[in-house]
């Protein structure tokens, strides 16, 4: 076999370090590159198996070059924290497991591929381009017992066919090379891909990569929209206009040229009651966090457990007043009264706990 194709087939994965191992997870399928200190570690994207070590040559990814740019982490770390702390407050009756200190010592550092395509565009469009403009009426009005005249202002567009020729390279038009990408995007907000820098395999450390699983022949109908959209704004500012609608094209693509960027995301995750991992996510420039909110059934019970006790002193207490007021002293029957429905108030709000995690957890289930 020559060197090349066994640098091909089995030696890939050294481009990304020195003994880094590749592995995969079989519940959501991500395959990740690690470095040797993170093998076999919960799946930081999913949290739902250990990830199981594969091998490079045999289980061969879509994709395993490694990236030309990197969005470096900046979050800083006083705001993770913050969003850690008030993240793990913000559950009532929380499981034991979702502690601030077990949030931040499980948080791990996770790159996310995506794609930058550079790609020149030639062909025709025509489409319908709107120009604003004002149209001052007036408008007789009786006001303060005379008759007046106001002037009117209203906004109207103009529609007008256009059409062009296009001939114009478009750079760093962005493409999922996740399938998870925009599902992350919604819950943590989108990542800025301007602050890029080149690759420096430094910035791998103690980092643990999730490789594309969208090659860049499955992205490309998604870059196509994103292109479309620039080539119509560049359309709409070429023509003046103000709006623009009815755009068709007739385009083709020329020297595509694909970049691997990778994104920051640090993720955790804790326990909930049937000892299921609940991810926690966290925006590596932004700091931004998304969680699964679970309460604790058992928690809700001893609460409940704490308030009946506490209605149950309260019927001691009645029951002891009662006594007293047949026996000894009247008066007594008007406090057992009060205490009474006191014991009831307090011992129906024993269902409150409960009811509180169940609908959290419901909601946590919901997709
Ligand atoms: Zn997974």
């Amino acid at each position: 076999m020559s060197e090349t194709s066994q640098m091909g087939n089995e030696s890939w994965i050294k481009y990304w370090g020195e003994d880094w191992v590749l592995e995969g997870c079989a519940s959501c399928n991500g395959v990740f590159v690690l470095p040797p200190e993170r093998v076999s570690q919960r799946c930081p994207v999913c949290g739902q198996a250990a990830l199981a070590q594969m091998n490079a040559t045999d289980n061969r990814p879509v994709y395993t070059q490694p990236p030309e740019m990197v969005v470096p982490f900046r979050a800083q770390e006083e705001v993770l924290r913050r969003s850690v702390s008030q993240f793990a407050k913000s559950v009532w009756l929380a499981p034991a497991d979702l502690q601030e200190s077990r949030l931040l010592g499980r948080l791990q550092s996770v790159y996310l591929p995506m794609w930058l395509v550079d790609v020149q565009v030639q062909g025709d469009w025509r489409a319908e381009m709107g120009f604003d403009y004002e149209i001052v009426s007036h408008r007789e009005q009786f006001k303060n017992s005379g008759w007046q005249t106001e002037r009117v202002k209203e906004k109207r567009v103009r529609w007008e066919p256009r059409l062009g020729r296009l001939n114009r390279i478009y750079d760093n038009q962005v493409a999922p090379a996740l399938e998870q990408q925009a599902e992350i995007e919604s819950k943590i907000g989108r990542f800025l891909p301007k602050d890029q820098k080149p690759f420096q395999p430094d910035d791998l450390t103690g980092t643990i990569v999730h490789l594309p699983n969208r090659p860049p022949e499955d992205a490309w109908n998604e870059a196509v929209v994103v292109v479309q959209t620039a080539v119509s704004q560049d359309c709409r500012l070429a023509s003046e206009a103000d709006h623009t609608r009815g755009f068709k094209w007739s385009p083709s693509f020329a020297n595509q040229n694909w970049t691997q960027l990778l994104l920051p995301l640090y993720t955790s995750y804790y326990l909930d009651d049937d000892n299921q991992a609940q991810m926690v996510l966290l925006h590596g420039q932004s700091g931004k966090l998304h969680g699964i909110r679970r309460a604790s059934m058992k928690q809700a019970r001893r609460v409940a457990g704490i308030i009946l006790a506490v209605a149950a002193v309260f019927l001691l207490v009645t029951l002891a007043l009662l006594g007293l007021g047949f026996t000894v002293a009247e008066e007594a029957l008007a406090w057992a009264g009060l205490v009474g429905v006191l014991a009831v108030g307090v011992g129906g709000t024993a269902v409150l706990p409960l009811l509180y995690a169940w609908y959290v957890n419901s909601i946590a289930k919901r997709p």
